[in-house]
């Protein structure tokens, strides 16, 4: 039996990794990464020696292939994307789809839970989120404005993901809706922005903005 471990990392904070991500980690053959270079910092924190090979959004179909190969060889894999879980917002779905044909093969693929930007802000919106609606990014250019007028429809806390570009742009979009605005989770400069769009849009001021988001956006 063969396996691909979806092996959860950390959002920021190297020390939010579970014993056993770090176990399969250092016994996989190879560890996918969607970027090499932030991989390799949390084994060398580690001391995990494991050999690694760049997967990502726009590898090739022959990287599948390859992929594939190496897991009908008996190899056991593991995935990990930039930071927190594979899959969500992250490279992940396509390879697994293609395993799943394979399943009567003995090739297997298994969580490893932990971390996501998206947990880790719902754990703190301080309203219920027993039900959230989760849209990932908004759409940058086309679709845009009929994104937010959909979204002011539903009836559930809807959680977004933002980049440093497109955070003022997005709480222009909210308005006077009540927000969470996580920055920098599990970071240094780890901040929590509570109240209207608006208000958060005066907090974080003209200056250049940095850092990576969650928006949470309360219901109605
Ligand atoms: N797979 C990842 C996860 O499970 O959270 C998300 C990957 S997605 C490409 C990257 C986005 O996640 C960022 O643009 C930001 O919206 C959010 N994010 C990731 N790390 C974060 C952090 N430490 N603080 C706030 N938001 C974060």
């Amino acid at each position: 039996m063969s396996i691909l471990y979806i092996v959860a990392t950390p959002i920021g904070n190297l020390e939010d990794i579970s014993k056993r991500a770090l176990r399969t980690l250092s016994e996989v053959d190879l560890i996918l990464c969607e970027d090499t270079r932030q991989t390799k910092k949390l084994l060398e924190r580690y001391q995990i020696n494991t050999q690694t090979l760049s997967y990502h959004q726009h590898s090739k179909p022959a990287k599948v292939d390859e992929i594939v190969d190496m897991l009908k060889q008996g190899k056991n894999l593991a995935l990990v994307s930039e930071a927190g879980t594979p899959g969500i917002s992250d490279p992940g779905s396509k390879l697994i789809a293609e395993l799943t044909k394979f399943e009567d093969q003995s090739i297997k693929v298994v969580p490893i839970p932990g971390p996501s930007a998206l947990t880790a802000a719902a754990s703190l919106a301080g309203f219920s989120m027993d039900k959230f609606i989760f849209l990932g990014f908004p759409p940058v250019k086309n679709k845009r404005q009929k994104f937010f007028k959909e979204m002011a429809e539903l009836k559930y806390p809807v959680i977004l993901y933002e980049s440093p570009h497109r955070i003022i742009k997005t709480l222009i979009s909210l308005g006077d809706r009540q927000v969470v605005v996580c920055r920098e989770l599990t970071k240094k400069f780890e901040t929590i922005y509570r109240g209207t769009a608006k208000d958060i849009l005066n907090k974080l001021g003209k200056e250049e903005i940095k850092g990576e988001f969650v928006v949470i956006v309360k219901r109605k």
